[in-house]
């Protein structure tokens, strides 16, 4: 059963809304370009484990995406995590491609179609900090101990995984997406039981999920970017020209002439998602490019947005979140 979804979609669409607000010739735009397709990527590799883990049976397995779990270090973050009876199991998804090999040291090397050697940190390592995070963590709530394994998972199938030479062996826990059914099949065949209850296990999946911390992302700060490096405006919905021009209680597009009366819901969903809940009537204006204030005060409060404080410093909390800007992978 599937206790905890990814939820990842939000990280989409504020890249997503900054892919449309960064002009084409800004000198970030490339970086962020690259970092969405990255995340569609890495969103892909780990669906792709939906579907062995489709076949184990509900009643016994409970599975969590994407779980992100505060400790005295900071946060660690696990891809997929099922608990069933016997034992704990962390799945850490890396969605390479090309050829992988197993060198010296347990160096991590990618070969790509075009020849071309990427390195990479050696996944075990990682898992194991994980795992030993998840332990003391579990410890601390009072659970008794359980053992916890783990599996590598190369998400594509086509990924080819070779040692560089016989002695430089390729861990047990790393396998093809294509194993994982039968490898956890496996464990649970092989493993004692541990004397968890699944009431129990469904308590802590609980507990997990009410502790999960997703990561709150000021993306314009992590580009170091500005309100000021933004394209402002309304986005025509129809042919996404930018920016529709305020007329007879209406928005205009110069470009198609089409014109609709909410266009500015999707401009301040872009806000929400870029800078932040709360908004001023100023700020509005200056996003929405309309210059009065009478005007914007009429779009904020037609769309039913709280209102904070007096009248002089009234600010609004953006609360719509519209589902066409989600990114569809
Ligand atoms: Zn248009």
């Amino acid at each position: 059963m599937i206790v905890k979804k990814r939820g990842k979609t939000l990280e989409m669409m504020r890249l997503d809304a900054l892919l449309r607000r960064l002009p084409e010739s800004h000198y970030k735009k490339g970086t962020v370009q690259n970092d969405y397709k990255k995340k569609i990527s890495e969103l892909r590799g780990e669906r792709e484990v939906d579907y062995p883990l489709g076949f184990l049976d509900d009643k016994d397995y409970l599975i969590l995406h994407n779980v992100r779990l505060a400790d005295v270090n900071g946060y660690f973050q696990i891809d997929t995590l099922i608990l069933t009876e016997k034992y704990i199991l962390i799945l850490e998804v890396k969605n390479w491609y090309g050829t992988i090999l197993f060198g010296e040291n347990g160096q991590v090397t990618r070969v790509g179609d075009d020849q071309k050697e990427e390195g990479f940190a050696n996944p075990i390592p990682q898992v194991k900090t994980q795992l030993h995070r998840l332990q003391k963590w579990i410890r601390s709530r009072g659970m008794p101990a359980i053992p916890i394994k783990f599996f590598v998972v190369i998400s594509y199938p086509s990924t080819i995984i070779k040692s560089t030479s016989p002695n430089n062996i390729i861990p047990n826990e790393v396998i093809h997406n294509s194993q994982l059914f039968f490898q956890i099949e496996e464990l649970s065949s092989k493993l004692p039981p541990s004397g968890l209850r699944m009431n129990q296990l469904i308590n802590l999946s609980e507990q997990i999920t009410r502790c999960h911390v997703p990561p709150t992302e000021n993306i314009l700060g992590k580009y170091n970017l500005s309100m000021d490096d933004l394209i402002k405006g309304v986005v025509c919905p129809s042919c996404m020209g930018i920016p529709m021009i305020r007329a007879k209680r209406k928005w205009f597009c110069n470009k198609c002439n089409h014109s609709s009366v909410n266009a500015h819901l999707i401009a301040l969903n872009d806000y929400k998602l870029l800078i932040g809940d709360i908004i001023t009537n100023r700020d509005s204006r200056s996003f929405l490019l309309i210059e009065s204030s009478h005007v914007a005060k009429r779009l904020l409060k037609g769309a039913n947005f709280k209102a904070i404080g007096s009248t002089s410093k009234r600010r609004y909390e953006l609360t719509l979140n519209l589902n066409n800007q989600s990114t569809s992978l």
